[in-house]
């Protein structure tokens, strides 16, 4: 289509890169969720809020890195933390401070979390949140979520395009439906043996969906019925609100027993962390002669530490998470004003949203359901039109806002899917 047609007449030197690198890598991709066709751009630098590709194009930047680019590109502080950081040198093998101070901030933004172990990405934070519950329950099934994803070996899409899931015995229930849940947890063969539930307090890349109160407060109650660990994934949703998470509008008797996070809290940097209670967490105490060995090279790495540091101290203030928040409503009900009476669709939580095109014009997406059968031909329409005027989300429609953005960013990019909804009005 023509679209297509500009976009490979645009970008010959990203074609050129993505089919060099096809010879090494399969697809030429070593993330799945960045490939696109007819071949991903080639960004080769990054400042503020701007990317800057290989053809010599600005993109301004509303994937922000699917979450974990809050910062924005180059913070002069956290990029002043790395510098001086890397000159006193980066593999010590050893405890530092910046572990305890990494800690302690993300202690006081999640009061859940009594103790926590830093890991390297948000799926190690995962596999190692679901195997302190299994420990500390003596249990094996976990309710998960169809749809859910808490990583690379977590996605519960089903069919074929699911990936190599960690082999544990999985119970899949009905996000926002608590009766699946109940279903499941009260099956004689389920009922002694539920070590867990985990669930995204928003569904991120099964589209963004919100969890409804109710549900997250039932599940605190099913998961106590069960004698099950109740697992927080807030990998994407932790800067929400304050910056405390979803979990920081319930009441604390609520929340959850263990939390994993990721993406942005290392600064940029390869993060993940898990942790909760400190009746769980022990197990992972070495002054214990038993304790659970949890190890990993790089889980205290000083360039993660010093940069999540200073970015929870300095530039991620509460009062900055609200005011991005704050913003990303804003955004939101503009974009969802624009698509009303369209098949386009707007979903979210705070600076997290998806831009979705459902089959028919429906008042609102409530579930998943009225995802999977969107219309991948107008995402990849929407893509190529906002790339050719310079803004930058995911091909499936995410975006999440970083604290680069400006004002009159925000306002042209909604000025432009106004454009593309006004010129696409006969088939939207
Ligand atoms: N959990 C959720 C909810 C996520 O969205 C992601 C990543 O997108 C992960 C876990 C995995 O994190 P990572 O990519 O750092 O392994």
């Amino acid at each position: 289509n023509a679209a297509e047609q500009r976009f490979i007449a645009r970008n010959p030197k990203s074609k050129a890169i993505y089919e060099k690198a096809t010879e090494s890598l399969p697809g030429g991709n070593t993330r799945s969720v960045l490939f696109y066709e007819p071949f991903p751009l080639s960004i080769t630098s990054a400042n503020g809020a701007t990317l800057h590709s290989a053809d010599g194009h600005a993109y301004t930047d509303l994937l922000g890195e699917y979450t974990a680019g809050v910062y924005g590109h180059s913070d002069p502080v956290i990029a002043q933390a790395i510098i001086e950081t890397t000159k006193k040198g980066l593999n010590f093998g050893s405890h530092h401070e910046d572990e305890g101070r990494l800690a302690g901030l993300i202690k006081q933004r999640f009061p859940s979390i009594e103790l926590m172990r830093f890991t390297n990405s948000g799926t190690e934070a995962n596999l190692m949140a679901l195997a302190a519950a299994k420990i500390a329950t003596g249990k094996k099934k976990i309710v998960v979520f169809a749809n859910g994803y808490h990583g690379g070996t977590f996605l519960f899409a089903g069919g074929k395009s699911s990936s190599i899931n960690v082999p544990h015995e999985y119970l899949i229930a009905t996000y926002n439906d608590l009766e699946s849940v109940y279903e499941l947890i009260r099956k004689p063969e389920n009922k002694e043996n539920v070590a867990a539930i985990i669930v995204e307090p928003m569904m991120g890349s099964g589209g963004c969906i919100p969890a409804d109160r109710r549900f997250l407060e039932g599940l605190r109650k099913a998961a106590d019925e069960s004698k099950a660990v109740l697992i927080y994934d807030e990998v994407m949703t932790s800067r929400s609100h304050s910056g405390g998470g979803i979990q920081s509008q319930l009441p604390m008797e609520l929340r959850p027993d263990l939390t994993s996070l990721g993406k942005y809290i290392g600064g940029g940097m390869s993060f993940g962390a898990f942790g909760g209670k400190r009746s769980i967490m022990d197990i992972f105490d070495p002054r214990h002669p038993d304790s659970i060995k949890h190890a990993g090279t790089f889980n205290n790495n000083v360039l993660t530490m010093a940069a999540g540091r200073v970015g929870l101290e300095q530039v991620f203030t509460p009062y900055r998470a609200q005011q991005l928040h704050a913003t990303g409503d804003k955004l939101r009900q503009r974009l969802q004003d624009i698509g009303r009476g369209t098949l386009m669709k707007v979903t979210g939580v705070g600076s997290i949203m998806g831009i979705h095109f459902t089959r028919t014009v429906l008042e609102d997406i409530k579930s998943h359901k009225d995802i999977v059968d969107s219309d991948a031909t107008l995402s990849n329409l929407l893509h190529l039109f906002l790339l050719d005027r310079g803004f930058y989300i995911a091909r499936r429609g995410f975006i999440a806002l970083s604290l680069a953005l400006t004002e009159s960013d925000l306002d042209g990019f909604a000025k432009t899917v106004q454009d593309f909804v006004t010129e696409h009005r006969q088939i939207l």
